[in-house]
């Protein structure tokens, strides 16, 4: 923490610098400073230049992008005040190893079996939405919901650091690095986490939701403005967005005295990071948090303050699940 508010604090001097300097540029060449100075002058406007030359996007895509800036802003912004707020994943990842019986990665992995119930419940519905909303077959439905419901257990693992992972051996478990689990202070944080993981599992060994992944991704393409995303990487931010989702139904429907926008920020406070770095799975954090708020534009909106909480359906659709069947699994991957 204290080293992510070091270097939030000298970006915040580096903008003040600039400020300053664009001041006392202005005030020289309103007072017919030198040729210095209407040069650097210059220079500054050739960007506006650019810009103005461009044909102009359509208003809709303008006010998502500007929604999705603000919302990221808001977003960053709560997670520095929040007393519970997540740590970013580029400082959890720089920390040394945790050991499972530090007081922190107790209360995580206690709250973490506490929170798998509605964690399942809250999970199969935001992704049984996602599915109908992507036209995923009933059958392939069914029985990605079926293997949701098989998870449960939560397991510590302090070889796993700061992620989490469903191995296809053990698929009924949830297996939680250390460092991740006591970086996730909050119930909504560590809930998302748990929905994300859930996903994954209910993807099970044979890929059942490989085609709901590849049409959120294409749709990531279209509205999140980061580019190509491969199959892998849709498939992570699919899990991502039902972990959003679940939050929000969450937060709708257990009320607390914190702000709305903290809570549902939670969702995503990990993504926060100075350091922007990825790997082949996953897109980096600020692509994530850029994407899942294009995504879902209402979930930006509750962060930014400018929604009303949206009124969640009741819980209808999450039936027992049936036992589960054999099945062959395919091997361990590592995931967040
Ligand atoms: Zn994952």
């Amino acid at each position: 923490m204290s080293q992510r508010e070091s270097s939030f604090g000298s970006r915040t001097r580096r903008s003040h610098a600039v400020a300053l300097l664009s001041l006392l540029l202005a005030a020289m060449l309103g007072a017919g400073g030198s040729p210095d100075a209407a040069a650097q002058g210059a220079r500054a406007s050739r960007p506006r230049r650019v810009a103005a030359s461009r044909p102009s996007p359509p208003s809709a895509a303008v006010e998502s992008d500007a929604l999705v800036e603000r919302a990221t802003a808001a977003a960053c912004l709560e997670r520095e005040l929040d007393p519970r707020a997540s740590v970013p994943i580029d400082v959890m990842q720089a920390r040394p190893p945790l050991p499972s019986r530090h007081p922190e990665v107790v209360d995580g992995a206690h709250r973490a079996g506490r929170l798998l119930p509605v964690a399942r419940l809250l999970a199969a519905e935001a992704l049984g939405g996602l599915m109908r909303e992507h036209r995923v077959a009933p059958a392939a439905e069914r029985a990605a919901l079926r293997r949701l419901g098989e998870v449960r257990r939560v397991r510590v693992d302090v070889e796993l650091r700061d992620n989490a992972s469903v191995f296809y051996a053990d698929p009924r478990t949830i297996r939680f690095g250390t460092i991740f689990l006591a970086g996730l202070r909050s119930d909504e944080g560590l809930l998302s986490v748990l929905a994300h993981e859930l996903v994954h599992a209910a993807d099970g060994a044979r890929g059942g939701l490989s085609p709901l992944f590849r049409r959120v991704g294409l749709r990531a393409e279209r509205v999140g403005r980061v580019g190509k995303i491969s199959a892998r990487r849709a498939e992570e931010l699919t899990c991502d967005l039902v972990g959003v989702r679940a939050v929000r139904l969450y937060v709708a429907r257990n009320p607390s005295d914190e702000p709305q926008a903290r809570r549902a920020s939670r969702a995503v406070g990990h993504n926060c990071v100075e350091l922007d770095e990825t790997d082949s799975a996953h897109l980096s954090p600020r692509q994530t948090l850029r994407a899942l708020l294009a995504l879902d534009p209402a979930f930006a909106a509750e962060i930014t303050g400018d929604a009303e909480v949206e009124t969640a359906a009741p819980l209808n659709h999450t039936a027992p699940p049936p036992r589960p069947a054999a099945r062959p699994r395919k091997p361990a991957r590592p995931s967040r």
